[in-house]
């Protein structure tokens, strides 16, 4: 008799088992008076000193086990996101497999199997000819080193930089195309969901004898438990996918291909707060294959590891020429401060912007205007008495939505129709106050009567198929202008926009969050990137920014494109300030109706972290509230953790969070608290 170990939310437990269960096996075990799905962890122990253990109830021998390579991945990332090994493992398995633990869930799991059996045996309805373009001379160096890299032990990961437009896909296709050949398994990351059908079209295409099977939330249960028996069975070649999918089984696999590595998609925001971006680097680590990151505007922390020198950890391969020539958009910096105000306001456009805009009217070509808030106005206000459009429940406004006629928190979701008059003192002169998108049209279809506008934002994506129709039209050119949030600069494939308007984007260069400049620069460079991508219209592409800060360094590296230059400058700032990628962070966060609670209870675990022998060299500031306090009528705090290296943050976090999970109930009227480890913002 044997004794694996079933993993749980709390770390391993044992059981018992007539037969030696190898780790990685999935089983249907009782928990309490239930019976749930767990996957065997640890080999098997000797024979049982503790004989109150229960017998694993089923073994699912129609799955092999999951590979020690995922279980390492799973078993990693709990450890360095603070999370349990069961939880973590658990939260990555298609929603369908973990219903395995009810009974006679074998049965049907071994049917499935069997349908991916028909499906795989299906043949090829097109011969392997797809055309492939002959390289560019830096795409060929880019592959070269791929090539080499591919004969390496250890294989240093790949940054591909190179802006939209450049070949950076072409090259992912050819690395692609040699990994399959040596029969290997492809994983492709993408930040969003939207950028998937893109993707899987061009490599669908390039390998119609390969199998290639997406990964992301718009699956239905069913499908997404398909696909990934496709994957962990081997049978697809190529997995596409959302962040969730870097812990796809992949039994062969042979390269990873991270596309828009700085994407802050990547990061998980709840539950365990991982990167996916940082874990496929340690999963190529791990299983020694290669590992492609591609961008633009890497974030600055791949940046600074491929500068060259004695610390270069990733090799940087660049793609300078956009493919066919085409030139970056010509980019124009307007000063606002220049133009008078009417009435107090300043105008939505200056005349030359929007010159621009009617002259690409007039030649039938599209533009783009990116303004980055979403519905009619942020907030609705009281001229009389200093009423604002509040949300009861958070701390912070609700916004106006005209064309629904309420008032909406985005935060929590509070929504109500719009007051007639003030409610505060029945003032019935109420009047919105900024701008989002939606007023954005409406001022744009006065200023351009007869264009043809259309809006890309949450809002108008919200509806089933409603993105990808507003996409369509504009592919189709029944759109003259689009007006849109960050949505509409990323990935899409434009080509008839020669101009690109950025509506003051100045608030992220005075932010709190250390990283809002590298943000913004990224969006702008992308928003740019949709310009001029059809090379005859390239020449007189355009891109202007109306700003009231024309001289700041961001928009100066901007004009000329030069990424390398705002990195430089950027990191220079963070090495002075002790910011990453010059220093490590962990943010632990509080919640609680009472403040006062929160803030306590992050004291008292301050307190502990400071009497660790870990905390030597690590900063622990005071707990403090973050951008938006309240929401939904909790209120948050969180405290920042400050280490120079990796390990030291990882070995204080080691010590302390056991600690803090065993300080809860000295707190009463704490909501909950979470670690995250390698935080986005702060
Ligand atoms: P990126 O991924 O950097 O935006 P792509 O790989 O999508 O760039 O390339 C941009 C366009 O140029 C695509 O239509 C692609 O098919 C084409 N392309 C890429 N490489 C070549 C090449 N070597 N010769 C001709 N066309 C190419
Ligand atoms: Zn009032
Ligand atoms: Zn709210």
């Amino acid at each position: 008799m044997e004794a694996p170990q079933y993993s749980g939310l709390t770390g391993a437990l044992d059981y018992l088992s007539d037969r030696v269960l190898a780790p990685g096996t999935l089983v249907r075990v009782p928990l309490g008076k239930r019976e749930l799905l767990g996957i065997v962890w640890h080999g098997a122990a000797a024979a049982p000193t503790d004989y109150t253990l229960r017998p694993v109830a089923e073994v699912f021998d129609a799955l092999p086990p999951l590979a020690p390579d995922w279980l390492a991945l799973v078993d990693f990332a709990a450890g360095y996101y603070q999370r349990g090994v069961g939880e973590l493992a658990l939260s990555v398995l298609p929603p369908e497999l973990r219903k395995l633990d009810a009974a006679g869930l074998s049965q049907r799991l071994a049917r499935l199997v069997k349908q991916l059996d028909k499906l795989a045996a299906a043949p090829a309805p097109v011969p392997d000819a797809p055309v492939r373009p002959a390289l560019g001379a830096e795409q060929q160096a880019a592959l070269l080193a791929f090539e080499a890299a591919l004969t390496q032990p250890r294989p240093m990961p790949m940054l591909l930089h190179g802006v939209t437009g450049s070949g950076k896909t072409e090259v992912y296709l050819r690395a692609t195309e040699q990994v399959l050949a040596a029969g290997r398994q492809v994983l492709v990351l993408v930040p969003e969901i939207n950028l998937t059908p893109q993707l899987e079209a061009r490599f669908a295409e390039r390998f119609p004898k390969h199998r290639l099977v997406a990964m992301h939330s718009g699956l239905t249960p069913v499908q997404r438990l398909q696909h990934w028996l496709m994957a962990h069975l081997g049978r697809a070649d190529i997995v596409l996918g959302t962040r969730l999918s870097v812990f796809a089984p992949l039994p062969n696999l042979g390269l990873i291909v991270v596309d828009e590595e700085h994407d802050p998609s990547y990061k998980q925001q709840e539950g365990a707060r991982y990167s996916a971006r940082d874990l496929a680097i340690y999963r190529a680590h791990l299983e020694r294959v290669p590992v492609i990151l591609g961008s633009a505007t890497p974030s600055l922390e791949t940046w600074q590891r491929s500068e060259p020198g004695p610390q270069q950890r990733y090799q940087r391969l660049t793609l300078a020429e956009r493919v066919g020539g085409g030139a970056l958009p010509r980019v124009r910096l307007f000063d606002m401060g220049v133009l008078p105000k009417v009435a107090g306001q300043s105008p939505v456009l200056a005349p030359m912007v929007l010159a621009s805009l009617q002259d690409r009217l007039a030649r039938g070509e599209q533009s783009l205007v990116f303004l980055n808030r979403r519905g009619y106005a942020p907030v609705l206000f009281c001229a009389d008495c200093g009423w604002k459009s509040g949300c009861p429940h958070c701390s912070a406004w609700r916004v106006f939505h005209k064309g629904e006629r309420t008032l909406r928190c985005h935060h929590c979701g509070f929504t109500e129709r719009v007051p007639r008059a003030c409610p505060d003192c029945g003032n019935l002169d109420i009047a919105p106050m900024g701008r989002g998108t939606e007023k954005l049209e409406e001022q744009l279809a006065e200023l351009l009567p007869g264009a043809r506008i259309a809006r890309l934002d949450a809002d108008t994506a919200r509806g089933k198929g409603q993105l990808e129709s507003r996409l369509a039209a504009v592919h189709a050119g029944d759109v003259d202008v689009l007006v849109g949030t960050q949505m509409v600069t990323k990935g899409h494939d434009f080509r008839r926009i020669t101009l690109v308007v950025a509506l003051n984007p100045d608030s992220a260069l005075f932010a709190s969050d250390f990283r809002a400049p590298e943000r913004l620069f990224a969006l702008l460079m992308q928003a740019g990137g949709r310009a001029g991508r059809d090379a005859e219209a390239s020449a007189r592409s355009e891109m202007w920014v109306q700003t009231w800060h024309p001289r700041h360094a961001l928009y100066t590296a901007l004009k000329t494109h030069d990424f390398g230059a705002f990195a430089l400058s950027q990191l220079e700032e963070r090495r002075a300030a002790g910011l990453p990628p010059y220093s490590h962070l962990a943010l632990l966060r509080a919640e609680s109706r009472d403040p006062a609670v929160a803030l306590a209870w992050l004291r008292e675990a301050s307190e502990l972290a400071a009497a660790l022998p870990g905390a030597a060299g690590v900063t622990l500031y005071p707990p403090v509230p973050p951008s938006v306090s309240k929401v939904a009528g909790i209120e948050r705090l969180q405290m920042l953790v400050e280490a120079g290296s990796r390990l030291q943050l990882q070995r204080l976090l080691a010590d302390w969070m056991p600690a803090l999970h065993g300080l809860r109930g000295r707190h009463k009227g704490l909501a909950r608290w979470a670690i995250d480890v390698d935080p986005l913002a702060i």
